[in-house]
């Protein structure tokens, strides 16, 4: 290595991987980096020995290992800047403190999270998020014989259900607050243009039977002494309690769109703004997978080997995936409209329901206030170890708020790393 990577990679999920190994392959010295332990991303994600990981997914680590990509999982970017002779980095930390990755191209596929919506009791211990309980369960957490409820929306649910019932887990109920026949308009719209994906959500649904789905309905309040015990589940008029140990509750998910903003990539509807070749509105600066469109696995491999072809300068390559990207892109909207949230989920939380959960700060705090900079100043929303991460898309759902763009740290990091940037003479865009 020269000590400048042609193309770095940030994020070694679906996207990212297909990224690397498509721009590796067509003759780049490639880095890619991720915060996990290992690579694979959400979907992929590596636990215990017992989970499996898919055919794609070892396809991908095989191509990445022969094109001799250097991988480094277990650093998270947490700023950028350039050098004294002009080359940018992304500077990443880790258990062993931080390190600079130089760079001429990057890729960013920085994926999504989980949105979560306050309601009365969502901060009792065995309440997580639908993805993160998931994520628990394939690192070891043993949900065999639990009684469990996962709700919330989007297709996440299904494939989580499916994973959880396999795992042992006695699924309770699943609660879908999209209203059935918006489901069943979103099914027939892919039953010709991407029966893939129907087939997929019906394999989910097989593996299932027997699970009691309601849907237009959400979880009002979560009750327990200590822990969750107690569910009620509402659809507006009618109501009902169920007993659960665990709720895996997410509103879909939001894009990860913080180190494209510090480098001063545009926006367009929240996500990552993208030419046909995946360049941001920053030359050299690509965007792949769910930061750029919330469209699933699929969406993400291809907008990787479009980026990975055209860091590469091999247009023509690139050119000839475009197609296959925007079928994916028109399922982005389908999806965005079926799932889209229903009004009754801004009216759940109480005068002391917990909204920012790091700092402690209430709904009645905060319903005074007319801003993210307003309710940062008054209450200290935001300003926890999430960095607004969690209470940021909550707020803007509820109140209408747009958070500021982020500075660096764009995670909080350790004073040596920060303190370092000032040394080193990093310089911001
Ligand atoms: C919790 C969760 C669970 C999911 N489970 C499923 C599932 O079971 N089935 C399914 O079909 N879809 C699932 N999804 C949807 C999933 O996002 C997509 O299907 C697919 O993984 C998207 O690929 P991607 O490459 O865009 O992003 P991701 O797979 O999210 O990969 C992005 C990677 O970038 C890393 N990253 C982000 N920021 C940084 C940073 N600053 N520094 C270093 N690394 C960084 C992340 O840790 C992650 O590994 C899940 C989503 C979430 C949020």
């Amino acid at each position: 290595m020269s000590g400048v990577y042609d193309c770095l990679v940030i994020g070694a999920g679906p996207g990212g991987l297909a990224a690397a190994a498509t721009a590796a392959e067509a003759g780049l010295q490639v880095g890619l980096e991720d915060d996990n332990p290992a690579a694979g991303g959400q979907i992929w994600r590596r636990g215990n020995a017992a989970v499996s990981v898919s055919h794609s997914a070892e396809q991908w680590m095989e191509r990445i290992r022969s094109a001799k990509v250097d991988v480094l999982c277990g650093w998270r970017a947490t700023d950028a800047g350039t050098d004294a002779l002009g080359t940018p980095f992304i500077r990443v930390e880790g258990l062993g403190g931080f390190r600079d990755l130089r760079y001429r191209k990057l890729i960013l596929a920085t994926g999504a999270r989980e949105l979560f919506l306050p309601f009365p009791g969502w901060t009792l211990p065995g309440i997580y998020g639908a993805g993160g309980l998931q994520a628990f369960a394939k690192s070891g957490f043993d949900v065999r014989g639990m009684r469990v409820v996962l709700a919330g929306t989007g297709p996440l649910l299904m494939a989580v259900t499916a994973h959880l019932h396999e795992a042992g887990a006695k699924i309770v109920a699943v609660v879908e607050q999209a209203p059935l026949s918006r489901l069943m308009s979103l099914g027939m719209h892919l039953a010709p243009s991407a029966p893939g994906k129907l087939m997929e959500g019906l394999r989910y649904r097989l593996r299932t039977m027997g699970t009691k789905y309601y849907f237009g309905h959400w979880v009002s309040e979560a009750r327990g002494d200590g822990k969750l015990e107690r569910l009620t589940i509402t659809n507006g008029s009618e109501s009902f309690a169920v007993e659960a140990d665990l709720l895996g509750v997410g509103y879909h998910l939001v894009p990860n769109t913080e180190l494209a903003q510090l480098l001063g990539c545009g926006l367009e509807n929240g996500f990552v703004r993208v030419e046909e070749t995946q360049e941001t509105s920053c030359t050299s600066i690509y965007c792949i997978g769910e930061a750029t469109g919330i469209g699933g696995v699929d969406k993400a491999q291809v907008e990787g080997r479009i980026a990975g072809f055209s860091a590469a300068g091999r247009i023509e390559k690139a050119r000839s995936l475009f197609a296959a990207r925007d079928k994916q892109l028109r399922f982005v909207e389908r999806l965005a409209a079926a799932f889209a949230l229903r009004e009754e989920l801004r009216g759940l939380a109480q005068e002391n329901t917990l909204v920012c959960r790091c700092e402690d700060v209430p709904h009645g705090a905060l319903r005074e206030c007319h801003s993210w900079r307003e309710a940062k100043l008054h209450t200290r929303c935001g300003m926890g170890p999430c960095q607004g991460r969690i209470c940021g898309p909550a707020t803007q759902f509820l109140y209408g708020w747009h958070a500021p763009a982020p500075r660096p740290p764009v995670f909080p990091a350790s004073v040596g790393t920060i303190a370092a940037v000032d040394e080193a003479g990093v310089h911001h865009e």
